[in-house]
């Protein structure tokens, strides 16, 4: 291969420099038909027989670890063993093998393709669209005779890993020492997989078109601040991004070296810079790199990578430590944002159609009220210390939210018969991410004690964009004037009920972004521990007339583009040395 240039969506700042590892290749792939020979068939359907029955002991394995009570996921599950169970499935497969002389995952795609168009032609809509399992089926056999390892721990040595995608759970399991970088095909501007790698501070690119052509083992440099990967390069290059590569070293130990020091403007406004971790073990690096205390904890990330459920000690003792770790800072927990793209083992495969749209975070936890409970309580209880605040995440009516107040406040009843000591003047706030929270942030406000603005939703649900989608990228735009508005009215009317307002959105730990949060009036930002010294730096050379100036104009222009001008031509002019070192949702 010539060398060739691979560009993608920069989602976390830095370079590698190292050879490649496709993880995974095989769900991108499509499947590609070989004709085999008489002296083949056998040993093509010994590999199709084993591929069935592999695929069929790891659903056996996975079901074993359900707990009883999840009955939906235990039938999803069996639904799955049924299928692979059925002599009919493998059998079809194993005749196209035979009689066509193919190779298995062609004779595979065949037997599916039968099945679909069978599937097809049933009325009962309920019945027609469970092909879904099928093809999950089908997946999982496949991955099993192309024998791809599915496992970063298999990773020989320290590379960039290269995946067609990476859950939220795969991304948590990523070994420093193994992975330098990563790139995804799939992925967009605030997709899980990079919110991860900026906590890890790894640099990672996603939505990488045509990433499947790039071979193991090539030396490749991964530039995590413009979104390229450059295939064999030449000297000139390779001294060229590592001098970027120190410079950005350099750069990282200048900004940390003040991160401590408030965030505050020259002329004296002060914003709260807090921390977004996903993962109780970050909690040391928001007190390295300066955090003020945990904006948002995403309870919902030690729920997943494991065959059993936390139960409350287990969650109780997590929170309780955090509280006092960070102490006398406060830790806002969010309860449980399951659902969408991040699914416990437990609850086996997804099946809804429109995952973001459905049983996602808040109307995850109601519907399965007693895994919802055991959090509530053991938040109350590790809020004894008085630091700890309580946040639900995707709160769309005032409704909804009277009752999920309702079930926290008979968890809290039920403690207090009980004699078990927790904060009774908890905060109590809600992420604002959706559109109809924004229009009735009034309404809210006068519900809870706090708002914080999830601008990741609030952009992918405001402007219809699935905030994992590569190919509608372009149009997430933070600056877009539908979602200025909606955030300065939250701002607005919060502060006109007396609540504090924050925003944990990665908007927040981007410096494009945070000069027009500070000319809103921003009362905090939560983001990735690694990002606050470098935003607290900005914040601290900035003047609240110039924020409310910048503010003043984009708010008044009518295009995202004329926005993204003057934002860019104001930071520009202000911190032009800072910029080089980050990447930024606003599109050039
Ligand atoms: C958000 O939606 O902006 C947010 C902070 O939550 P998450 O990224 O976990 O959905
Ligand atoms: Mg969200």
């Amino acid at each position: 291969m010539s060398k060739k240039v691979f560009s993608g969506i920069p989602v976390s700042a830095g370079i590698a420099i190292g050879k490649t590892y496709f993880l995974n290749r095989g769900s991108s792939t499509s499947t590609i038909r070989m004709d085999i020979d008489e002296g083949h068939v056998h040993e093509e359907k010994v590999r199709l027989k084993q591929a069935f029955s592999l695929a069929l002991a790891e659903l056996v394995k996975i079901r074993k670890k359900i707990p009883r009570e999840l009955k939906e996921q235990l039938a999803i599950i069996d639904s799955h063993i049924m299928i692979l169970k059925d002599k009919k499935f493998q059998k079809s497969t194993g005749d196209y093998v035979r009689k066509k002389m193919i190779n298995a995952e062609w004779a595979l795609e065949k037997a599916l393709f039968d099945i679909e168009t069978a599937f097809s032609k049933i009325e009962d809509e309920y019945i027609r669209e469970r092909i879904q399992d099928v093809r999950l089926v089908a997946d999982r056999v496949k991955s099993q005779l192309q024998g791809q390892p599915s496992d970063i721990s298999s990773l020989p040595q320290r590379m960039i890993l290269l995946a067609p995608d990476l859950s939220p759970a795969d991304t948590i399991e990523l070994q420093l020492d193994k992975i330098m970088a990563f790139a995804t095909i799939s992925g967009g501007k605030t997709s899980h997989a990079g919110i991860i790698a900026r906590s890890l501070q790894i640099p990672a690119i996603v939505g990488v078109e045509g990433l499947n052509d790039l071979q193991d083992d090539r030396l490749v440099i991964l530039d995590g601040f413009n979104g390229k990967i450059i295939v064999d390069p030449e000297e000139d290059e390779l001294s060229h991004y590592t001098e970027l590569r120190y410079q950005f070293g350099e750069y990282q130990s200048l900004v940390n070296r003040n991160c401590h020091l408030p965030a505050e403007t020259i002329d004296g406004y002060k914003v709260k810079v807090a921390a977004n971790i996903e993962l109780f073990e970050e909690v040391a690096a928001v007190i390295d790199k300066g955090g003020e205390g945990i904006g948002l904890y995403r309870t919902e990330y030690s729920f997943l990578n494991r065959e059993d459920m936390p139960d409350e000690q287990e969650l109780f003792e997590e929170y309780r430590d955090l509280a006092s770790i960070i102490y006398p800072h406060k830790v806002v927990i969010r309860t449980l944002d399951l659902g969408a793209d991040k699914i416990p083992i437990h609850f086996g495969p997804g099946r809804e159609t429109n995952p973001a749209l459905g049983l996602r975070a808040i109307r995850f936890c109601r519907k399965h009220p007693e895994l919802f409970k055991s959090q509530l309580r053991a938040i109350l209880r590790a809020s004894v210390l008085g630091n700890v605040s309580i946040m639900f995440p995707m709160i769309s009516g005032v409704q909804e939210l009277l009752e999920v107040k309702k079930i926290f406040y008979s968890v809290r009843n039920e403690l207090k018969s009980r004699q078990i000591d927790f904060d009774p003047a908890m905060p109590m706030g809600i992420m604002i991410e959706l559109p109809s929270a924004v229009l009735i942030a009034d309404l809210l406000a006068r519900e809870v004690d706090f708002f914080s603005i999830g601008t990741n939703d609030l952009i992918q649900y405001s402007l219809g964009i699935d905030r994992t989608n590569k190919f509608v990228s372009y149009l997430y735009q933070p600056l877009h004037p539908a979602i200025l508005r909606s955030i300065k009215h939250v701002v607005d009317a919060g502060h006109e009920a007396g609540i504090e307002v924050s925003l944990c959105g990665e908007v927040a730990a981007d410096p494009y972004c945070v000069p027009i949060l500070m000319g809103m009036q921003i009362d905090s930002i939560s983001l990735n521990p690694q990002g606050i010294p470098g935003i607290k730096r900005i914040i601290r050379q900035a003047t609240m007339d110039e924020c409310k100036e910048l503010l003043k104009r984009v708010i008044e222009s009518d295009n995202v583009q004329e926005s993204n001008r003057l934002v860019r031509e104001m930071i520009f002019t202000r911190f032009p040395e800072e910029l080089m070192f980050y990447t930024s949702l606003i599109e050039e």
